[in-house]
C-alpha cells in the first residue's frame, strides 16, 4: 500500500531536493534552454509546500492532493515545465481514488495516467530528449515491478533507477521538443534537464517509500 500521507511526505521532500539542486537544474538549462528550470522547479514546490501547511493536520485523500498540487504548479510555474508537471500531477490526481491508501499496482497506474497526460500535452516520444525519456521508462519498471508483486519500496526503487538511466540517455540526443530543439545538432552532449528533475523526483520517492 501507497498512503496520502506518504506521498505528501514524498511531495515536502521533493521541495527540499528541488530547492537543492535547483542551481545544478538550472545550469543544465543553461546549455540547452534558458537558464530557469531549477528556479521554476524550485518555485513550484515551494507554492506546493506553501498549499501543504496551509491544510493543517487534516490528510487529504489521494486524489484531492494530487489534484492540488497539479493546480499549484500549473499557476506558479511559467514555461512548459508548469503545464507540463501541472499536467503530471493532474491526471495523477484524476486517475487516483478519494481513499487515503492504494495498492502498487494501483498507484502504477495513477503514474502511467499522469504520464500519458504529459504526452498528450506536450507530443514527445521517448529519444526527444526530454522529461518523457526519464518517465516513460520509469513507468514501465514500476508497472512491471507491481505485477510481480514487488513492494512499494521495491517498485518505486526500480522506478528511479529507471529514471536515472533514462536521464543519463538524454546526453547524446538532439532535442526535438521544447526550447533546446531549437539549438538542433548544438543540444546534444548535455543532460535534458526536465529528465534530471524527473529523476530527482522518483529519486525523492524511492528515497521516501525505503
Ligand atoms: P522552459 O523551456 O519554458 O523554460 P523549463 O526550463 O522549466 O521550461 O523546462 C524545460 C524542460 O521541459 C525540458 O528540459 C524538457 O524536459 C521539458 N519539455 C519541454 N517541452 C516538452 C514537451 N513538449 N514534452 C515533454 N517535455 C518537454
Ligand atoms: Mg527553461
Ligand atoms: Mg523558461
Amino acid at each position: 500500500e501507497i498512503t496520502s500521507a506518504e506521498l505528501e511526505t514524498w511531495l515536502r521532500a521533493s521541495a527540499a531536493e528541488l530547492k537543492a539542486h535547483a542551481d545544478e537544474l538550472t545550469a543544465l538549462d543553461s546549455a540547452i534552454g534558458d537558464a530557469d528550470h531549477g528556479t521554476n522547479m524550485a518555485r513550484g514546490f515551494v507554492a506546493v509546500l506553501d498549499k501543504l501547511d496551509a491544510a493543517g493536520d487534516d490528510v487529504p485523500g489521494i486524489q484531492p492532493l494530487l489534484k492540488s498540487v497539479g493546480m499549484t504548479l500549473i499557476s506558479k510555474v511559467g514555461g512548459a515545465s508548469g503545464s507540463l508537471y501541472g499536467t503530471l500531477f493532474l491526471d495523477m490526481g484524476k486517475a487516483a481514488p478519494a481513499a487515503t491508501e492504494v495498492s502498487v499496482t494501483d498507484f502504477a497506474a495513477i503514474v502511467a495516467a499522469g504520464v500519458a497526460g504529459v504526452v498528450g500535452r506536450g507530443h514527445a516520444v521517448v529519444g526527444d530528449k526530454t522529461m518523457i525519456d526519464a518517465l516513460d521508462p520509469a513507468v514501465t519498471a514500476l508497472t512491471d515491478a507491481a505485477a510481480s508483486g514487488a513492494s512499494a519500496a521495491e517498485a518505486t526503487r526500480a522506478a528511479a533507477e529507471a529514471a536515472t538511466l533514462g536521464r543519463d540517455s538524454t546526453e547524446p540526443l538532439v532535442a526535438r521538443k521544447g526550447r533546446a530543439s531549437y539549438l538542433g545538432e548544438r543540444s546534444a552532449g548535455h543532460l535534458d534537464p526536465g529528465a534530471a528533475s524527473s529523476a530527482i523526483l522518483l529519486q525523492t520517492l524511492a528515497d521516501t517509500l525505503a
